[in-house]
């Protein structure tokens, strides 16, 4: 970048300057996941992360595939119960189809205690974990980091960008930027124990939720209502599409969530990347991962799984860059060559993306009431696929 490029918000003066092998910019699960790994195998790690507290605005509705759970040892103590039956909801009030799993399928993970656990272990693998620290850009081949103590200049080997959908290291790096992007918002809020099994919630409907669904999952502790589509799709913007569900949203005990105060009333979002693993996710200088990679299935729109699995194959590219000293092992990180697992997910998507009106879901929907159209839904919603593994 040349110095006509930096942005206007990168500070041009600044004093202090600190080294690391690698700067980890954003503490959501991908960084934190990466950092944490590349600390475990000796290298200093330092990780940038703007918000001042690692439970605070919390986006994501915290759902984990089984997949996940089988695989990643994540503190059971900070997850839900196991829910098991998903119904799926046709527009309006028509007859819903359900599906129950012999297992346990998803876990919501709670979330703020989760992030804050990840955060301590990445400080006891050796992270230096700098919160309230927004990284702006690179000036004069340093990245530039503004803290609580004022700007700063990181001097890494290499940088990683895990600053989410909308990438500001990818920018920087000349690295590809997620296009096709949904918004998603919802409530949360405790529900009182009633006995009731967890139930997934999900209503097909393009007019709350354009080319997705809106959502109501209770796992008999919390509540998440919330809707996600492309955001010039809602018809009266994000905000009106989730108070309309809110009024309707199947399956919560009557009188929530009206019966909430606005204080006991969490509310998250924010954007999704769907168009699949970006092409182009590392260079010599640094790489990708989790939501700034675009390592999202574009069908589902669940980022957690996809994030922690690609911060592994991140994590040993560059460690094995940092042992040999040979920077170009950065290309065997390579999103293009992953994407290929993403084909059928994103056909899927195209079709989705399709469905515009409330007649047109209902039609579609009409087909998961057949023996082949259940058997197709319990593949997306209990199969075994996960992101692509890498290695
Ligand atoms: C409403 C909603 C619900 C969702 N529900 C699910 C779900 O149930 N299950 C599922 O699997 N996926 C879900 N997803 C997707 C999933 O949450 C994401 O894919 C995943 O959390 C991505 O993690 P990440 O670490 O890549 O990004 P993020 O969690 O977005 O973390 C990026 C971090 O970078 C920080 N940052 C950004 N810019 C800077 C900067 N310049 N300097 C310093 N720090 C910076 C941010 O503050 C943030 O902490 C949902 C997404 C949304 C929006």
């Amino acid at each position: 970048m040349t110095a006509a490029e930096v942005p206007a918000d990168v500070p041009a003066e600044v004093a202090a300057e600190v080294a690391a092998d690698v700067l980890v910019v954003g503490a959501g699960l991908a960084g934190l996941h990466t950092a944490t790994l590349l600390a475990r195998h000796g290298h200093d790690v330092l990780l940038a992360e703007r918000r001042t507290g690692l439970g605070g605005a919390v986006r994501t509705t915290g759902i984990f595939v089984r997949k996940t759970l089988d695989d990643f040892p994540l503190p059971a103590e900070h997850l839900g119960p196991p829910i098991r039956r998903v119904v799926l909801h046709p527009p309006g009030r028509g007859r819903p189809v359900t599906l129950d799993s012999a297992r346990d399928e998803y876990r919501v993970g709670d979330m703020a205690p989760l992030y804050r656990a990840a955060g301590r272990a990445a400080a006891d693998a050796g992270v230096r974990v700098a919160l309230g620290t927004r990284y702006t850009g690179r000036r004069d081949g340093a990245h530039v980091l503004v803290g609580p103590g004022g700007p700063l200049r990181v001097r890494a080997r290499f940088v990683v960008g895990a600053d989410g959908a909308r990438s500001r290291v990818a920018r920087d790096l000349g690295l590809d930027r997620n296009r096709a992007l949904l918004v998603g918002a919802e409530e949360v809020f405790a529900v009182p124990a009633g006995g009731r099994p967890p139930v997934f919630h999900c209503v097909l409907d393009p007019s709350l939720a354009p080319a997705y669904l809106a959502w109501v999952v209770d796992d008999g502790r919390h509540a998440h209502v919330g809707v996600a589509g492309y955001p010039d799709r809602f018809p009266d913007g994000l905000r009106g599409a989730l108070e309309r569900f809110r009024a309707t949203a199947p399956g919560l005990a009557p009188g929530l969530p009206r019966a909430a105060r606005p204080a006991e009333v969490e509310r998250r979002g924010g954007p999704i990347p769907v168009g699949g693993l970006l092409r182009r996710i590392s260079c010599a200088d640094g790489l990708l991962v989790g939501d700034a990679a675009g390592a999202v299935s574009p069908l589902t729109a669940g980022g957690l799984d996809p994030c922690l699995r690609l911060s592994e194959h991140a994590a040993a590219v560059l460690d094995e860059a940092l042992r040999t000293g040979r920077a170009e092992r950065l290309s065997a990180y390579d999103g293009a060559a992953l994407r290929a697992g993403f084909r059928g997910r994103l056909l899927l998507r195209r079709g989705l993306a399709q469905v515009r009106t409330p007649a047109v879901a209902a039609a579609a929907f009409a087909l998961l009431r057949t023996p082949p159209g259940r058997a197709a839904a319990r593949r997306v919603l209990f199969g075994d696929r996960s992101f692509p593994n890498p290695r």
